[in-house]
């Protein structure tokens, strides 16, 4: 017998994982189908970082992150575990100041512990602002999936295709199944296809790599963020290890393992914002994480409206876990507007 859903939600990442939590918090009596193709949180979700940023680019980005950082904070979610505020650093130069002062929280006289590997140039600022969100990406998309009874998940299963019928959508399953959704939420992140995306969203694949330094850690270790590198160091208690995001300029570089691998130039980055700012990590370089993420202009993730009854997500921009929460708001208000369902 063909299973019947109000709502099949493609792709388990972190956008996908919170429709699907706010969709059945919001409305239990609906059922929901959260499928992937691999395990939850499996793809580019589960190499993030991952922090939500200190430095918002606009108005827009703001209010969003305020959102997110609220749910993700929000006792009745069940995430405090998974998260942690950092103190924070930001390293600055004097050309950036102005700037850096429109895009972030008021910045304050350093009164966290500075790690002793920190020697920027004596011409950059050092100050601290407002404490960074850090929250471990994979465990709050399994979390997400699997909180609510009303969600059916379906994990390391493929949908082929999906097609209109009378009242809602067919969709071929990897192995010959058939569900039928009232409608479809396609959040395939830097897997979204070209018939997939529309006018309204077109999304640019780019690489995102962090490498893995192997330095102490402790308790007061805080984020430290190099704005004019577009970098940022992050402590992670749990490894023991600090991640270094550097902005690798990688585009068109699909999700598939082999074509996207830390580069020789990803590590000539990190390599030359470390001799300028910590020279003392060089030789502590690891290995790292990388994966491909689907990019678009307004550098936040954006939820359309393609067609009556499917709603398209993507453009994760190397910031979907900060803007996750807020995406899912806005794909349930789309969702349950006119509801077919
Ligand atoms: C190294 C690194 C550091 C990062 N740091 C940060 C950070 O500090 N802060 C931040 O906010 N963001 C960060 N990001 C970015 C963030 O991880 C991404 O923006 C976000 O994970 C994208 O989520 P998504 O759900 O769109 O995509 P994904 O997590 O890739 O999810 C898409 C899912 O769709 C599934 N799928 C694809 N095709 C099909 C199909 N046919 N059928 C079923 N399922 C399918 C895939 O298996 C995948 O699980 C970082 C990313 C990386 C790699």
């Amino acid at each position: 017998m063909m299973q019947a859903y109000d709502i099949a939600v493609i792709g388990a990442g972190v956008m996908g994982t919170n429709v699907a939590y706010q969709a059945a918090r919001e409305h239990p009596d609906k059922r929901i189908a959260l499928i992937d193709r691999d395990k939850i949180g499996a793809g580019c979700s589960g190499y993030a970082g991952a922090i939500i940023s200190p430095i918002s680019l606009t108005a827009a980005h703001q209010q969003q992150t305020a959102l997110s950082r609220d749910w993700y904070e929000d006792p009745a979610l069940g995430c405090q575990h998974l998260l942690r505020q950092l103190d924070t650093l930001i390293v600055y130069s004097d050309a950036s100041q102005e700037t850096l002062n429109q895009k972030t929280d008021l910045l304050t006289p350093v009164q966290c512990e500075v790690p002793g590997w920190l020697s920027p140039p004596s011409d950059l600022q050092l100050s601290q602002s407002r404490a960074t969100l850090w929250g471990n990406v994979f465990e709050i998309c399994q979390h997400l999936a699997y909180a609510n009874d009303s969600v059916d998940v379906y994990e390391c299963l493929a949908v082929r295709d999906f097609k209109r019928s009378d009242d809602g959508w067919q969709l071929s399953m990897s192995d010959g199944r058939t569900l039928h959704a009232g409608q479809v939420v396609v959040a395939k992140g830097a897997w979204l296809s070209a018939e997939e995306q529309s006018c309204d969203l077109i999304i640019n694949r780019k690489k995102v790599v962090a490498y893995e330094i192997d330095a102490p850690v402790d308790e007061t270790s805080p984020l430290v963020y190099l704005y004019d590198q577009g970098a940022f160091l992050l402590p992670l208690l749990h490894k023991q290890r600090w991640i270094m995001s550097i902005t690798s300029q990688q585009w068109g570089c699909m999700p598939e393992r082999h074509e996207c691998e830390i580069s020789q130039e990803d590590r000539q980055i990190a390599e030359t914002i470390l001799q300028q700012h910590a020279p003392s990590l060089i030789g502590a370089l690891r290995g790292g994480r990388c994966h491909s993420d689907g990019y678009v202009r307004e550098r936040r993730p954006q939820v359309v409206a393609s067609q009556p009854g499917q709603l398209v997500i993507g453009g994760g921009s190397g910031s979907g876990f900060r803007f996750a929460p807020a995406v899912g708001r806005q794909a349930c208000e789309l969702l349950f507007s006119n509801s077919t369902v």
